[in-house]
């Protein structure tokens, strides 16, 4: 067995893989996509199968945490049969965890499901609790099939925590709605600033809400503790007094996190991404696809960890209107 871990050119350890399963996905949130999507002809796709393999290769090199993300994965047909395979690593206690972030809207019909293949916790996208809101937000999303798959989660024992885009003229003046009813619930909070990838004809200056601000507005109505509570992700926390959960602020624009970065993004084409916002990729379908043996998909892996870059150079201002990289957020994974 090789217990070779994975460390980048700039000595950090990769341990966590994130993979887009689907670039599809039954909502078209604003900052996320266009109403009018081409997506990938589903001929391009690796099976569940094939990953299974890349997904049990970097298990492997020592990868122990995998999100399963899109597109919205639990659209995918079969999802469960993937999910349900890659939990025999959990049961080994190869990976620690396996997670996915989702849009809630399949939870009603997957929570127990989840559950039972080894699942523990699940981040849903919620970015605001007003009907209406919700609707613009997602255009094509309802938030009571949200919130009823949320319950459904809840009452099945998984974890929650909640990721809220913010945006500018939609939701800024609800996160402290957002924050009771994650207080109520037991659900740990997560704003995201909008991010400048893929292009979704609206014009991102005009979505941009810097979270510094947005934590400045909070912190008059709540007593917001600084914390060293770290998930491994970008996420810097804050416990809220009043109601004992976490609030985590994931600033890529005005906070660079990529120092401590351990993950990379496999897109459901076979794709790895070392970088969310750099267009640098490694092909991972080739190499698996050239033999039944996982030997040159490991060494492609391998090297591909070998040129994980420094960072991104995210920036949303006028006079650069272009997104930082072409492809939408849905197919590198959110
Ligand atoms: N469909 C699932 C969902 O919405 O949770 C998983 C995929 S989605 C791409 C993953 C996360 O990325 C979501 O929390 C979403 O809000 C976030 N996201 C999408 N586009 C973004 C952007 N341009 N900037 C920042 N976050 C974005
Ligand atoms: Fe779909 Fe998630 Fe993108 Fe919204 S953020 S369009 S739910 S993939």
């Amino acid at each position: 067995m090789d217990k070779a871990s994975l460390i980048d050119p700039f000595g950090r350890a990769v341990n966590y893989l994130r993979v887009s399963v689907t670039d599809r996905c039954n909502y078209r949130c604003v900052y996320c996509m266009a109403e009018d999507m081409t997506f990938l002809p589903k001929s391009d796709l690796l099976t569940l199968e094939e990953l299974d393999r890349v997904c049990s290769a970097f298990v492997r090199r020592g990868v122990d945490k995998i999100r399963l993300t899109g597109g919205e994965p639990l659209v995918r047909r079969g999802i469960m049969t993937l999910i349900r395979s890659l939990g025999r690593h959990l049961q080994t206690g190869a990976l620690r965890e396996l997670t996915l972030t989702t849009n809630g809207s399949q939870l009603v019909k997957y929570a127990d499901e989840l559950v039972a293949a080894g699942v523990r916790r699940i981040n849903v996208s919620l970015d605001t609790l007003d009907a209406e809101k919700f609707q613009q937000a997602t255009r094509w999303g309802k938030l009571e099939e949200v919130l009823a798959g949320i319950a459904a989660a809840k009452a099945g024992g998984l974890e929650i925590k909640i990721n809220a885009v913010a945006l500018k003229g939609l939701n800024e003046n609800e996160f402290d709605r957002l924050i009771e009813w994650c207080g109520e619930q037991g659900f740990d909070l997560t704003l995201i600033e909008t991010m400048p990838v893929g292009e979704i004809n609206l014009d991102r200056v005009d979505q941009y809400l810097p979270l510094s601000r947005v934590r400045e507005q909070l912190a008059k109505n709540w007593t917001l503790e600084e914390t060293d509570y770290q998930t491994g992700g970008p996420a810097r926390y804050d416990v809220i007094r009043e109601t004992g959960k976490r609030i985590g602020f994931i600033t890529p624009l005005s906070h660079n996190f990529c120092e401590s970065c351990n993950r990379v993004r496999l897109t459901c084409t076979g794709q790895l991404y070392m970088c969310l916002g750099q267009d640098d990729e490694a092909d991972l379908r080739t190499p698996l696809r050239a033999s039944e043996g996982d030997d040159l998909l490991l060494d492609a892996i391998d090297e591909a960890i070998g040129r994980k870059p420094k960072g991104h150079d995210f920036v949303i201002d006028r006079r650069d209107a272009q997104p930082a990289v072409a492809r939408h957020m849905s197919v590198t994974g959110g």
